[in-house]
């Protein structure tokens, strides 16, 4: 398995994961957290950013600007980076799965497909592990969620992000974020999240979305709900600081003010760190391990260990179709067989028809030639009775003309 380089990061302010041990047992706490966490968007979308940004370090190195050569990738690459940063004595292990080239190429309908593979193939390892005699040390490379970024163009989705949700929801937790929102007015904001949601229900996508749960005190409601309302969560990243009344903020600056991102009347950003690092994250990796993990290991299972079927979410269903299609394939061979069968008998019984007419035909001629022949014979029993000449040849030796 490929090596991943680990760096130890030190956080610049608060992030919220020191939260987790309230999310979870005290035995998980002695585990150490984790979290392995997907970005897909097209490049330049502010992917890095909001990674460095959501953990207050600079987890993704700054990036040099390469001009396209003939020698960038034509594929959708899949890259690891994992950091481990501590905040409050509390330590998480960070992996970050980015997929460089994702809706960069001219054709970009195939771009889902190697970051599906790789997904998959995470579930592969895990599911190879827990097969294993010694299982205690499971290593869990899942992906436990993805930031999926969707540009700010303030219409609707576009093909590429449609295809691409349809294709991974039922794999991953899916968290589509609008890019760059600083760039669109609130109004276009609002606007451009119905659309996005009309475009996600209208095909049926299931994306993450935190629940309420029975038992749940009102302030975990509530602030549940909270989240649920931003959803998709309209984004801005900046890890630069600049003064606004006195007080250091992370935001982005324009000539009319600062937007700030760790404010909650500027963008989305808050509400989607709070539930991706300090209250969901835990729920993130059940739904991850429960959930999509299960569905796929019981495909896997059913396809006899083979690849799953991609995009069918239940494998009954597929059973299903496959003893359709075979029940269908029967009855048109039946009927099939049933035609044959009749054409047979209606080609028999025309030979059977034709010899008894034959068979006919020959006893007529038969019996006209043994009428012929009795006729025959009673005309020359009556001739030798009368003593007259029975053949031409008797006639002539009467005649006198035979000597
Ligand atoms: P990536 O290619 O998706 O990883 O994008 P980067 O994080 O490298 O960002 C690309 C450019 O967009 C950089 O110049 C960032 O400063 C800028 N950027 C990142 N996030 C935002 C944002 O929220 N708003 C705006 N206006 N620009 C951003």
């Amino acid at each position: 398995m490929m090596q991943i380089p680990v760096v130890k990061k030190q956080l610049n302010g608060y992030v919220g994961f020191s939260n987790l041990p309230n999310q979870v047992h005290r035995k998980s706490i002695k585990k150490g957290f984790f979290f392995n966490l997907m970005v897909v968007g097209e490049s330049g979308l502010g992917k890095s950013t909001l990674v460095n940004t959501l953990f207050n370090t600079s987890i993704y190195p700054a990036k040099v600007e390469v001009e396209p050569t003939v020698d960038t990738p034509k594929t959708v690459d899949i890259q690891a980076i994992s950091a481990d940063i501590e905040e409050s004595g509390v330590k998480l292990k960070l992996t970050v799965i980015d997929t460089p080239g994702f809706g960069d190429f001219v054709n970009n309908e195939d771009s889902w497909r190697p970051i599906l593979a790789a997904i998959e193939s995470r579930f592969d390892s895990y599911l190879e592990q827990e097969n294993r005699v010694n299982r205690k040390r499971i290593v869990d490379n899942r992906v436990h969620a993805c930031l999926y970024f969707i540009a700010p163009t303030g219409h609707s989705l576009k093909p590429l992000d449609i295809e691409f949700m349809r294709r991974l929801h039922q794999r991953v937790n899916l968290i589509p974020v609008i890019a760059k929102s600083d760039t669109l007015t609130d109004e276009e904001i609002k606007l451009f999240k119905q659309r996005i949601l009309d475009d996600i229900a209208a095909n049926k996508i299931e994306i993450y979305k935190p629940q309420i749960y029975e038992g749940d005190d009102a302030e975990t409601i509530d602030e549940t709900k909270k989240i649920l309302e931003r959803i998709p969560f309209a984004i801005v990243g900046s890890t630069q600081e600049y003064e606004v009344n006195g007080k250091k903020v992370r935001g982005r600056k324009y000539p009319w003010g600062v937007i700030e991102v760790d404010n909650e009347d500027h963008c989305d950003f808050v509400k989607l760190r709070q539930m991706l690092i300090r209250t969901h994250m835990e729920e993130l990796k059940e739904h991850t391990n429960q959930v999509l993990y299960e569905q796929y290991r019981t495909q896997k299972i059913l396809s006899g260990g083979g690849p799953v079927i991609d995009g069918n979410p239940d494998p009954f269903a597929k059973l299903d179709e496959e003893k359709r299609a075979h029940e269908a394939k029967m009855a048109k061979m039946e009927q099939e067989m049933k035609l044959v069968f009749q054409q047979k008998v209606a080609e028999k019984e025309a030979k059977l028809k034709q010899s008894e007419e034959e068979l006919y035909a020959k006893h007529r001629e038969m019996k006209e030639q043994l009428e012929r022949q009795r006729v025959e014979l009673e005309a020359r029993r009556k001739a030798i009775a009368e003593g007259r000449p029975t053949s031409p040849e008797q006639k002539k030796k009467k005649s006198g003309l035979f000597k």
